[in-house]
């Protein structure tokens, strides 16, 4: 068995661990304390608000552990805010959270809750056929530096990359039937 976590401090997690309690050979595992992370094989950091869970991180005293566990080539997966958390640079902040990819990425880039939105399009590395992207408050990524793989663009912004162990994505795979997206992630990320 493949224990994945999802990190559970706040957020859209119980739609991940619904997701992952679908797919063989895996067991996922809600992490809420810092002894956890060293239990588990991999991890979801999953959308909500990242300024939110980057301060309950610090203040439960996970994010370096997290971050050391994550350097050392734990696999990791963030979904928007996961995104956010997982970024080196994010745009107009001074600082940013785990600083772990080598993406520079935009908060909010779609406008405020009003600028949430679905698009049904292919991700040409994951299927050929088109699946719901859903974006709510969504980020995207304005740069990428060495090593990191784009996945996916909708219209000309990149909204999924990936750069050794980490994945991130702008959107949330979780909120809709499509488990292809999680598929991608136990199937390529670990071995
Ligand atoms: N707007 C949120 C943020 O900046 C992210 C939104 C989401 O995760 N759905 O953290």
């Amino acid at each position: 068995m493949i224990k994945v976590g999802v990190l559970d401090l706040q957020g859209s997690v119980i739609e991940h661990i619904e997701m992952l309690d679908k797919i063989e050979g895996v067991q996922p595992v809600r992490v809420k304390y810092g002894h956890q992370i060293d239990e588990i094989d991999g991890l979801i950091i999953p959308g909500g608000e990242s300024t939110t869970i980057g301060k309950l991180l610090k203040a439960f005293k996970m994010d370096s552990i997290l971050k050391d566990r994550i350097e050392k080539g734990m696999p990791v997966w963030g979904t928007c805010a996961g995104m956010i958390l997982i970024a080196k640079e994010i745009d107009g902040e001074e600082d940013a959270h785990l600083k772990l990819m080598n993406i520079d990425v935009k908060r909010n880039a779609y406008g405020s809750q009003l600028g949430s939105f679905v698009v049904e399009e292919s991700i040409p590395e994951i299927c050929n056929e088109p699946i719901p992207l859903v974006f709510i408050r969504a980020p995207y990524i304005e740069t990428i530096g060495n090593g990191v793989k784009v996945i996916k663009k909708v219209d000309g912004k990149i909204v999924a990359a990936r750069e050794r162990n980490m994945l991130v994505t702008s959107f949330h795979p979780e909120l809709t039937d499509n488990q292809l997206l999680h598929k991608y992630f136990i199937n390529s990320f670990f071995s």
